[in-house]
């Protein structure tokens, strides 16, 4: 069994960046400049929040957070938005979701500037995403691909199974598997709640991407010998023993599923770190672009 480290590769991707961004500003560009809306006090979101911002400084990229009131209109939001979307001084910028009940994500995320939008939600970047033209891919899905290609896992003509099919996660992903492109090639099946006997399609998986955010969910009778297995999921399970008063859990039950892998992601320091050195990447991609 080989673990996907997204630890250490992402730490080796932010370092690349750092370089890239290093050499640019040698240059003259300015540093990219990677911005984030956050809505509320969510523990979780402003967690991922803060360790978006960090990554930022070691990478050399500028960074802003724009903490909003949990009470804030749909509205005066919306102005937010706007403002970066006008500022020149912005490259990219993400709102962290989820958001207040009161607002209407959809609206939200469509109203990004899609040259601005480095986490690739608006729905011209995921257009751009499903007919393989060059664009801001979902960090999350991008992250995976990325983990896949540096740890050489023969993808094309396997048969990837993922198990969900939320918009930043489990539907982009089975369309980039499907994609004529290094990591992918893949015959791919896309399974979600409604789907009757999961075991049976899970048990003819090469590579199962697990993102459905039920703790443990994915058992060692679903999934044959050699498979490879990413685990997507994160979910905070109360744990006395921690100091911060929490675990965290993926969706793949790691101890007896990773007997019968080839390849498989742990969960903390798998896919998360991925995904923030993603969003970097992209928020790389949109300074070159601007400058
Ligand atoms: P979501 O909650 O939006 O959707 C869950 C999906 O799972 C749905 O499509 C649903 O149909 C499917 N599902 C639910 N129960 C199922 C079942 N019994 N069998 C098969 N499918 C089932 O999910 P999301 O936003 O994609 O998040 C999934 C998990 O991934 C969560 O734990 C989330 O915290 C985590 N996540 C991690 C990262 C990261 O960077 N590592 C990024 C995004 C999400």
């Amino acid at each position: 069994m080989i673990l996907l480290d997204g630890k250490s590769t992402s730490n080796q991707i932010k370092e690349e960046i750092a370089v890239e961004t290093k050499q640019l500003v040698d240059k003259g560009m300015r540093a990219p400049h990677l911005a984030a809306i956050l809505v509320g006090s969510n523990g979780a979101s402003l967690t991922y929040v803060n360790a978006k911002v960090k990554a930022c400084a070691k990478a050399g990229f500028e960074s802003t957070l724009v903490n909003l009131s949990e009470e804030i209109s749909e509205e005066k939001l919306l102005q937010e938005i706007e403002n970066l979307n006008t500022n020149p001084e912005i490259d990219g910028f993400i709102v962290q979701l989820p958001l207040p009940k009161h607002i209407d994500e959809q609206k939200v995320l469509m109203a990004v500037n899609p040259d601005k939008d480095v986490d690739g939600f608006h729905p011209t970047n995921v257009g751009k995403m499903a007919l393989n033209l060059p664009t801001f891919l979902p960090a999350t899905p991008f992250g995976i691909l990325e983990l896949l290609e540096r740890y050489k896992v023969e993808t094309s003509g396997k048969h990837v199974v993922v198990i969900g099919r939320s918009h930043i996660v489990g539907s982009p992903m089975s369309i980039l598997m499907s994609q004529k492109r290094t990591a992918g090639n893949s015959t791919v099946t896309i399974t979600h709640s409604r789907t009757k006997n999961l075991k049976e399609i899970t048990l003819q998986a090469d590579i199962i991407v697990a993102a459905l955010g039920i703790p443990e969910f994915l058992t060692a009778d679903m999934v044959k010998e050699g498979v490879t297995v990413i685990d997507v999921g994160i979910t905070r399970i109360a744990d006395d023993t921690k100091k911060n008063g929490f675990r965290l859990a993926g969706d793949v039950h790691f101890e007896s599923v990773s007997k019968k892998s080839n390849f498989i992601t742990p969960v903390p320091g798998g896919v998360g770190p991925m995904t923030i050195a993603m969003l970097l990447k992209n928020t790389l991609l949109a300074a070159k672009r601007r400058s």
